[in-house]
């Protein structure tokens, strides 16, 4: 393996040249804060990825923008503009950074502009600081270090801007993936840098199942409910089975995946949304005597490495055909909105391996292996591009993604950026 030691003066000069560069990386995240990227419903991503785009161009990449035509929300007035960027130095691997560029709206609660790009007490905010605009700066100005240190390096480097991971990454990650550009050979290892904090290294995700549970009555007047059979009563049923059964089964359901927050390293269940009966009246119109024929129940039910889609089913399946079997007039239907397989990249992969190893001898102190509750584009790299060598790192708290008053450590962003470089040399020219 060649990853350069801590006395290689070639390395010395590299950390040295990221550390000069502090102003230079405020100052293009700052820009990039300053595009208000929102999403949805998709703001000015073009304006956004040619900031990247013609920045890179200038330092020698190849840049191509990819629209993602005909995905969700890619409209004339908010077309889906992605940016990938290529910069090839001779025969070897290629290292990707793939940053979204989309944020989401800034909300209530801030006591500083979201969009002005604020840097006061060491911390630049702003929505999109910390998730993850510093991130795609840190990663440019790691690439571009990388290639004014004359190392000679062979491989590629890569840097993407892309869009709508906030809903999902279909107009983003998962249209370049579809297409080949998340795939080998042109790509051998991925680094999200997502905000996941400086010294940890993030392997995965839990997997997603959305569904609606519908429990289905008859109409009649509220004042004789005994004439009609009450859809929400049945769902009080289908509740209560969940609190009695399932909610402490999935608690008592542990992980070796490490998710962060520790609460998280466990399966769970939200109940996203539920609505019986009429629509709730405008104004100050009153509502009707009805007794409702239907009433329908989001869940969103994160699981784990260790359990398969087809079992976290079968176990809703089962609960409600057991309602069906015990309780009079029972009857349900079950709509999948949407599931994500759970991802966990092995930490021996390279990109794993050199980027912990690049934390340990940036920071002095032993990077740690996390998985995300949640998911983020890793998982179109994943199962579209087939590729495995994928993980998030970057600078800011995942706390704050998505908070008024979002912000970055100046300092979080330049140690990134030198992890990165590190990072990306140690998998240019490793074993
Ligand atoms: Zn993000």
């Amino acid at each position: 393996m060649s990853f350069p030691t801590a006395d290689d003066p070639r390395r010395i000069a590299l950390l040295e040249a990221i550390e000069a560069r502090e102003d230079e990386l405020v100052d293009l995240a700052r820009a990039l804060v300053r595009i208000p990227t929102v999403n949805p419903p998709g703001e000015d991503y073009r304006a956004c990825a040619e900031l990247i785009g013609d920045r890179l161009a200038r330092r020698g990449f190849e840049v191509t923008y990819v629209r993602g035509e005909g995905t969700p929300g890619d409209t004339d007035r908010h077309p889906r503009w992605n940016v990938i960027a290529r910069k090839t130095f001779g025969a070897g691997p290629c290292v990707h950074f793939n940053g979204h560029i989309d944020v989401v709206l800034p909300g209530e609660g801030w006591t500083v502009d979201p969009f002005a790009g604020v840097v006061k007490d060491g911390r630049l905010y702003g929505r999109g600081s910390s998730d993850m605009k510093g991130g795609i700066a840190a990663a440019i100005i790691a690439a571009e270090a990388l290639i004014d240190s004359g190392l000679g390096l062979p491989g590629a480097i890569e840097i993407s801007g892309t869009v709508d991971e906030e809903s999902g990454g279909y107009g983003g990650v998962a249209y370049l993936a579809e297409r080949g550009w998340f795939s080998k050979p042109r790509v051998d290892h991925v680094i999200i840098p997502e905000p996941l904090e400086v010294d940890q290294v993030c392997i995965g995700h839990r997997g997603v199942w959305w569904a609606e549970i519908e429990t289905r009555g008859r109409i009649a007047h509220g004042s004789m409910p005994f004439l009609g059979d009450c859809a929400v009563r049945h769902m009080g049923a289908v509740l209560e089975r969940f609190e009695r059964d399932l909610i402490p089964a999935l608690a008592a359901r542990h992980t070796t995946m490490p998710v962060v927050p520790e609460m998280a390293r466990q399966s769970t269940v939200n109940f996203n949304s539920l609505h019986g009966g009429q629509a709730e009246p405008e104004g100050d119109q009153l509502p009707a005597p009805c007794v409702p024929d239907s009433c329908r129940l989001v869940i969103d039910r994160r699981f784990l490495a260790e359990e398969s889609l087809e079992s976290v089913r079968g176990e809703v399946v089962g609960l409600l055909d057991g309602l069906k079997a015990e309780r009079p007039n029972f009857d349900y239907g079950l709509r999948e909105l949407f599931s994500v397989a759970p991802v966990l990249t092995e930490r021996e992969r390279p990109v794993a391996r050199d980027t912990a190893r690049a934390v340990q001898e940036v920071l002095g102190r032993e990077a740690r292996f996390v998985c995300s509750p949640g998911t983020y584009d890793q998982k179109h790299i994943d199962r579209i591009g087939r590729l495995r060598d994928c993980i998030a790192y970057g600078p800011g708290l995942l706390a704050l993604a998505h908070q008024p008053d979002e912000y970055v450590g100046i300092r979080d962003m330049v140690l990134s950026a030198q992890v990165m470089a590190l990072a990306a040399w140690g998998l240019l020219t490793g074993d």
